[in-house]
């Protein structure tokens, strides 16, 4: 009892000092809303412990409370004492909205959502695209500094957590999470999780650099505090008003450079420095003046970040010179605000907002608000924010291949344009593709973060149908290909077969055509070979009748009985009328369009009876080999009771058919249906067989094949 009594003692006395941060900048509106977030997710933890022991609150306190340090609004500290529940708890998102509004669950959410990204197993080379796919997805720039606040919270206490853990978390973190900060422009957060997680990572390279900067440290000292006071004194006779500081580069920062340039711990000169901040700009360049005029710079080390602001909005003066005993030394010159800014980035912002009218502005304006705030404080424009704006959305998204690499697609990328991405031929074999583990349809548009897994099968070919919905360029071009070249291999297929029949019908082979008059033929069509000649019949531009008869002129003949065998295979050059379905068993008529081939129509269709021109039509006849599925399109009048739908669609199941689709209209009678099913079919043997069926279901009044 008593050690329960002591630890709520403790818990209290954080909140306590949390809120007294809150009162500091948030009106006792906002104080009471935090307050209640913090009791719901106190409830909703009550009884989780943390791996050290401690009560679960405590974790998103911290990060609250580290949060309020910066002054963010009340949303993202709510945010942050809530970001755990809707994974550890059983309290929803619905119940956040409920409780505290859309935006507060869109930052929850937009947490725990990062939560999921899989990193184990990611090569270093991933990391960069790793930090893109999570900008993107922090499509709110709240979200990327509460998950921030956890994971310095997290590493705070990762000593508790068994090896293998600690080391992932320390790893992600140095490869992720540190850059994120930097790249947010807060150098104190990055380097604080640096120094954090490399202990961990390489607890024995830390251990050693650490006594070695021990060490230089006091054998620098004395020297230290004499430039020191030397700089104050030179400062001080110019009238600059200024603070000046020793400083040190932290234990990973120096690591980092000895491993980026090859350098031994003696060789880098910048370990202790000294930063001057100063009230202007002004004062920072005639600072400048006087450290060159007391120690002679080093040539080309002098860099002038005010003038040229880094990405990240960095700004400083940066030289490098040799101080007493020849011992180069940098000194970081900048005024207060651009030192603000280089401790606490893009967070910096919200410390100087004003903080009543922010909610009722759009994200869009607080954007625009952030970059006149960061131009007023520097004097100097900056692309910082609208470069930081970019990478939070990019117009790309990325997702994670079935090998755990992160890939980048343009935005509204489908499943298609995810397999022609990876590679052409898994595009043109697509044969299925998963969504973090589930089926989904091929025109399925991805979202960040998701795990895309594609199966491919030998038989599959492209479908003409996505270049619909396909976004990206490769994937368009690739399908264009295919079926270009798929088209031009199927025409000259049925080309040669149509001229091949023509010929025969006159009894004649291309054999006993002289290759004198192939060639004249030929050449007048300006073809170069043969091929070409029936690429072009079989896309219905030349008609292979009158080839034929000039192939062969003697054999007069009466060319209009020619009658063409067709399969159902000839591929995309041969098609099949929409208006009337021909199916195996109807008499048939082949009319020639020009680019396009054959389309086939029934005899009795009504569509083709005004097309006099006789040339433009050939008669075809089924081939006794003709083994495919054709479309039929049947009516089915019902009456209109519950049921109905499913008890004709078992029958036509039944009878191994295949509904392509069902469509109701109209009919005149009150209390009947008129159904429309286009269903898959051999013959029209079968169709019949299958009306026949229908028409015994007792609902149904009428089943008749439907005519154009
Ligand atoms: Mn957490």
């Amino acid at each position: 009892m008593a050690v329960a009594k002591k630890k709520r003692n403790t818990e209290d006395i954080a909140f306590v000092n949390f809120k007294k941060k809150l009162q500091k900048y948030l009106n006792s509106y906002q104080v009471k809303k935090v307050e209640k977030a913090y009791s719901i997710a106190k409830d909703a933890h009550s009884g989780q412990k943390r791996k050290s022991g401690e009560n679960y609150i405590n974790h998103p306190l911290d990060a609250a409370s580290y949060l309020a340090d910066y002054e963010l609004d009340h949303e993202t500290i709510m945010a942050a004492i809530l970001h755990d529940v809707v994974e550890d708890t059983n309290i929803g998102l619905e119940d956040l909205e409920k409780l505290f509004g859309k935006k507060v669950s869109e930052l929850v959410d937009g947490v725990s959502k990062l939560d999921k990204i899989n990193f184990e197993s990611k090569e270093e080379a991933d990391a960069a695209n790793l930090r893109k796919m999570i900008m993107a997805m922090s499509n709110d720039i709240r979200v990327l500094l509460i998950k921030l606040a956890d994971r310095r919270h997290n590493l705070s206490t990762i000593s508790v957590l068994e090896n293998k853990k600690a080391r992932r978390i320390a790893r992600e973190t140095l490869e992720i999470y540190a850059p994120l900060a930097l790249r947010l422009g807060i150098h104190n957060l990055s380097t604080e999780l640096e120094n954090l997680s490399f202990k961990t990572y390489f607890p024995l390279r830390h251990l050693t650099l650490v006594k070695s900067i021990d060490k230089a440290r006091g054998n620098r000292k004395l020297l230290m505090s004499k430039i020191q006071s030397e700089v104050i004194k030179k400062l001080n006779s110019e009238s600059i008003k200024s603070i000046t500081k020793a400083r040190e580069k932290h234990p990973y920062g120096i690591y980092k450079k000895m491993r980026s340039k090859e350098l031994k711990f003696s060789q880098i000169n910048d370990i202790f420095g000294v930063r001057i901040i100063t009230d202007s700009v002004d004062f920072c360049y005639r600072a400048l003046g006087c450290i060159h005029n007391l120690y002679k710079p080093i040539p080309g080390r002098f860099k002038d970040y005010i003038a040229i602001p880094k990405s990240n909005g960095y700004q400083s003066l940066h030289t490098t010179v040799l101080g007493p005993h020849n011992l180069p030394l940098e000194f970081q010159i900048r005024t207060q605000e651009m030192d603000q800014l280089a401790q606490s980035g893009i967070a910096a912002h919200w410390l100087y907002k004003t903080t009543s009218s922010i909610s009722k502005l759009s994200r869009e304006q607080q954007w625009l608000n952030n970059l006149l705030d960061i131009q007023k404080q520097s004097g100097n424009p900056t692309e910082f924010l609208g470069s930081i704006k970019d990478d939070l959305n990019p117009g790309k998204v990325y997702v994670f291949s079935s090998k755990g690499e992160i890939i980048e697609l343009p935005k509204k990328s489908t499943l298609i344009d995810f397999a022609y991405t990876i590679h052409t031929d898994l595009g043109n074999k697509y044969s299925s593709g998963k969504v973090d583990g589930e089926f989904k349809p091929p025109n399925t548009i991805l979202k960040n973060g998701q795990r895309v897994v594609i199966e491919k099968s030998e038989i599959a070919k492209p479908d003409p149908s996505w270049l619909n919905f396909v976004t990206s360029v490769k994937a368009r071009t690739s399908i264009r290909n295919y079926l270009r070249s798929i088209h031009e291999s199927d025409a000259q297929k049925l080309g040669e077969k149509l001229l091949m029949s023509s010929l025969n019908e006159m009894e004649v082979s291309l054999n006993d055509v002289p290759s004198k008059t192939l060639n004249f033929i030929l050449s007048e069509y300006k073809f170069k070979t043969i091929e070409e000649l029936y690429v072009e019949i079989g896309l219905g531009n030349v008609i292979p009748k009158l080839i034929a008869l000039r192939m062969a002129p003697s054999f007069k003949q009466d060319t209009s009985k020619t009658i063409y065998d067709i399969e159902g295979s000839e591929g995309l050059v041969m098609s099949y009328a929409k208006c009337c379905h021909p199916i195996p068993g109807d008499t048939i008529v082949g009319h020639i369009t020009q680019g396009k081939g054959i389309v086939v129509h029934r005899s009795s269709c009504k569509s083709i009876r005004h097309i006099k021109r006789d040339k433009d039509n050939i008669e075809l006849r089924w081939s006794e080999n003709v083994d495919n599925f054709f479309s039929a399109s049947i009516m089915v009048e019902v009456e209109n009771v519950r049921g109905v739908l499913a008890q004709v669609s078992s029958v036509i199941a039944q009878s191994n058919h295949n509904i392509e689709s069902v469509n109701y209209t109209d009919t005149h009678e009150a209390g009947r249906n008129m159904m429309v099913f286009i269903i898959s079919v051999k013959s029209l043997n079968s169709l019949n067989k299958l009306i026949d069926k229908l028409n015994k279901i007792k609902n149904v009044y009428r089943v008749e094949r439907k005519r154009s």
